[in-house]
Parts: structure tokens; C-alpha cells; sequence
């Protein structure tokens, strides 16, 4: 059970349009490998993401709804999934002047008429302190650990536990202690907690608090 997962089946519940938004660093951060700029160097990534050809295009798949990613007119919505650009993509995302230039573009999907749920780290806090309803998912560093392991095993990756570990820390690190947008929860986020639990699960409580939040908007109106 990770975030993914959980966006995915909530949005298919929804008929919503599921948004991951670590897929807007992971492509700057393949750009960036594209184009053989160095992950310290700060200037050139700035530059690169205002300059950047980044779209996002609604999809309707036989799955439904998804958000796929263009740099440049090329799809690069499968390549940035590796493993390797989440560690990438973390030390671009570091960078405030690459966070601001990657607003906009996630702000154009947050408004989109349709329904829309959104993942990420900032969703809350940054990039849409409006939302009708935050969730906060949270799990302990153990239950990560196994889930990210099982998740790189099943894709015929040769690492161990204890890889895992450090690898995870150090992103949590860099995540929450970075000066631009630290991962951080919204103070109105419902916090919930993930660890042994189902998908299922989980979406069905979302899901209910969804509605008790609809049911309180529209008693608000009434009055
Ligand atoms: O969620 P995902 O693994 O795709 O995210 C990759 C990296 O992108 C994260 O480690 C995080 O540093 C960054 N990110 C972010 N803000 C978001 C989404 C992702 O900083 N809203």
C-alpha cells in the first residue's frame, strides 16, 4: 500500500482525475540527465525548469482517468517512474526556484473543472491550501520500508532491507528538512494511519469523510 495506490483507487471510486504530482520533479530531474546538467548545480536547474516545455495532458484510459507528462513534445510518462528519478527528482525538488516554476502547472490541474485528487508532499500546505479535504497518510518507517522493498523486488531489483532503509531516510531527510516547501502536514489535514491496513480499506474512510465534508458544504449553503 503506498500513496500511489491509494490515489488511484480513491480517483477510480471518484471518477476523478488521480494526480501524482512527484511526476512533474521526476521529469525535470530526467531532463536535467538529459541534458547532462549536474543535480547540485542550482542555477542551471532553475533555468531549465522556466524553460521547460512541461505539459500535463488528461488521458481517459480503459483504466480511467490519468494525467500523463510531455517534456518537450516527448511522453514521458512510464521512463519517469524509475526508481533512480525518485532519488533524483528529490534533490532537484530541494531547490526553491524549482519548486515555484512547477506551481503553476500543478495549480492549472487543481482548478480543472472535473473532480480531481491530488498526491504530494506540499499538495495541502502549497499548492492548494483551498482543497475541500486533506488527507494526511502516514505510516512508520519499518511498514515503508518493506512496502518500497516488495515495490523494487517485484520490478527484478537486487537489493536488501537495510539498502532500503538508508535510502529512505536519507529522502526524508532531504524532504523534510529542505528550506522550500519542507514535506510538512497541513494543520487542517486528517491524519491517518496506514500501516497493516488495506487499500481498500483505507479508500472506503476516505471516501466516507469525503461525504461527511460534502454533506456539511451543502448544509452550509442551506442556511
Ligand atoms: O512521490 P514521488 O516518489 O514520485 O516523489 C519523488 C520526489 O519528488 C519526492 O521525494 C519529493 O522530494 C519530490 N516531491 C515534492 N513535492 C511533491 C511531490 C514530490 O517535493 N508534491
Amino acid at each position: 500500500m503506498g500513496k500511489s495506490t491509494v490515489l488511484a483507487e480513491l480517483a477510480r471510486q471518484l471518477n476523478a482525475l488521480p494526480f501524482d504530482t512527484g511526476i512533474v520533479y521526476r521529469a525535470l530531474a530526467w531532463a536535467a540527465q538529459q541534458n547532462g546538467i549536474s543535480l547540485d548545480d542550482e542555477s542551471r536547474l532553475n533555468s531549465l525548469a522556466q524553460q521547460l516545455q512541461l505539459e500535463l495532458r488528461r488521458e481517459e484510459t480503459s483504466n480511467g482517468l490519468a494525467v500523463r507528462i510531455v517534456v518537450n513534445g516527448q511522453d514521458v510518462s512510464e521512463v519517469v517512474r524509475a526508481p533512480e528519478l525518485g532519488e533524483a527528482a528529490s534533490r532537484v525538488a530541494a531547490y526553491p526556484g524549482v519548486r515555484a516554476a512547477l506551481l503553476a502547472l500543478q495549480r492549472e490541474v487543481a482548478a480543472s473543472a472535473e473532480r480531481v485528487v491530488i498526491a504530494g508532499r506540499d499538495i495541502g500546505t502549497v499548492v492548494v491550501p483551498e482543497a475541500t479535504l486533506k488527507i494526511w497518510l502516514d505510516a512508520s518507517l519499518d511498514e515503508r520500508v518493506r512496502r518500497r522493498y516488495h515495490e523494487l523486488q517485484q520490478r527484478g531489483e537486487e537489493v536488501t532491507l537495510a539498502e532500503v532503509k538508508r535510502d529512505l531516510m536519507q529522502r526524508d531527510q532531504r524532504d523534510t528538512s529542505r528550506a522550500a516547501a519542507p514535506m510538512q502536514r497541513a494543520a487542517d489535514a486528517i491524519v491517518i494511519q496506514t500501516d497493516g491496513r488495506s487499500v481498500q480499506d483505507i479508500v472506503q474512510q476516505i471516501l466516507l469523510l469525503a461525504k461527511e465534508r460534502a454533506r456539511c458544504a451543502d448544509a452550509a449553503r442551506t442556511v
